[in-house]
């Protein structure tokens, strides 16, 4: 048994064992194919496929008809940004944020090197899109506005409506890669304003490997699928569907539409808790994000004196993260913690924390205890 305390909710969440349940029968008992009309197991499947997507619609105030199963928010984001792209268009600018994740960021950059025009828009110290400029940045040339819901890095929650209205007045489409956000905060399409949204199931408790994009109902057509091979998905998503994964994505839906109000305020105050006691232990800690508005369970903490990974290598207890996972490994500091001004310096002395639905109070107990031990040793050593 490892004893691990995991801190990295945002790189990944463990399936719930509700959703491993629910999983099971279809990859042994219920295998038919959902294509398989003539006989009873393929129906089987087609239904569970079928609620499955009830149950994510339901969660995000969508129909049905508006959600089409992807490998996950990466993919989901690509078939957004290209498949508008590759739709005959006058409009050749695309406006999206410095503190996207790469799944937005690169598609973005192969449509630039294309010709799009496209424009990345600055944030504020607290990680907020500036909306004036936001203003200035989406013409009647704008195609697609894609602007993050929550930062998988420092947690920031975007004012996504205002964003949306400025783009509705320019006749521009508005898509939200809300990995980060759906089944931790209330997500609603409608009370957002956006045409498309993308959801990953790895990072609200269901399996890795299946997502799913809202598209809002009539703009289907306005979409060239990534990939040809069939009419599943509408055409969208040709490939046979992966029961097991969707079915998983639909029961951890389910289990956030029911339980995500009174888990964001639990995990909320662990967080708070857990901040609290590390200011107070740790003269000079800085809070990263708006902390008015940010995901329960982020916590994005640049330590002074000691860098993150030295920080991190001393902590084995835990398992923590310094920019986003896509991005550790490679020697430049966060495009996020740059973006919202941090110095190199700054940034390289950032861990981030992140918290979920098995958080107990006895870990922030051991994080609020261990982690200023293991901070002290080090800044004692660099003095
Ligand atoms: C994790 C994540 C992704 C990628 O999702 P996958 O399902 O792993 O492809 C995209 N955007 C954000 C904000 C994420 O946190």
């Amino acid at each position: 048994m490892d004893t691990t305390i995991y801190f990295d909710y945002h790189a990944t969440t463990p399936c719930d064992p509700r959703v491993v349940e629910a999983m099971l029968p279809y990859f042994t008992q219920e295998f038919g194919n959902p294509s398989s009309g003539l006989h009873r197991l393929g129906r089987r499947a087609a239904r569970a496929v079928e609620t499955a997507r009830e149950q994510v619609a339901a969660l995000i105030g969508a129909t049905p008809e508006e959600i089409v199963f992807t490998s996950g928010a990466t993919e989901s984001n690509n078939l957004v940004i290209h498949g508008l792209a590759h739709q005959r268009s006058e409009r050749r600018r695309i406006v999206t944020t410095a503190i996207e994740h790469k799944a937005v960021l690169e598609p973005c950059r192969a449509l630039e090197a294309q010709g799009f025009d496209v424009v990345i828009l600055p944030v504020g110290h607290d990680g907020t899109v500036n909306l004036p400029a936001a203003e200035e940045a989406i013409t009647d040339d704008t195609l697609l506005v894609s602007v993050q819901l929550a930062s998988n890095e420092i947690g920031t929650i975007q004012p996504l409506r205002a964003i949306a209205e400025l783009a509705r007045q320019r006749g521009a489409l508005v898509h939200t890669d809300a990995a980060q956000a759906v089944g931790k905060i209330r997500v609603d399409i409608d009370a957002l304003g956006v045409d498309f949204l993308s959801i990953s199931g790895h990072k609200l408790y269901g399996p890795k490997g299946i997502g799913a994009l809202f598209v809002r109902s009539g703009l289907r057509r306005r979409l060239v699928p990534l990939v040809q091979g069939g009419g599943h998905e509408g055409g969208l998503r040709p490939g046979t569907l992966n029961v097991p994964g969707i079915v998983g994505l639909g029961e951890a839906c389910a289990v956030c539409a029911v339980e995500m109000h009174d888990e964001a305020m639990r995990v909320a105050s662990l967080r708070d808790q857990l901040e609290t006691r590390l200011s107070a232990a740790i003269p000079g800690l800085q809070i990263n994000g708006n902390l008015g508005n940010r995901l329960p369970g982020n916590s994005s903490l640049t330590f002074p004196a000691v860098e993150a990974d030295a920080l991190i290598a001393h902590l084995p207890g835990f398992a923590l993260s310094t920019g986003s996972a896509c991005t550790s490994g490679a020697v430049e500091p966060s495009h996020v913690l740059t973006a919202i001004g941090l110095s190199r310096e700054a940034a390289d002395a950032t861990i981030r924390i992140g918290l979920g639905r098995f958080t107990t109070s006895e870990e922030i107990d051991a994080a609020a205890r261990v982690i200023p031990e293991a901070w002290m040793r080090l800044a004692l050593a660099a003095s």
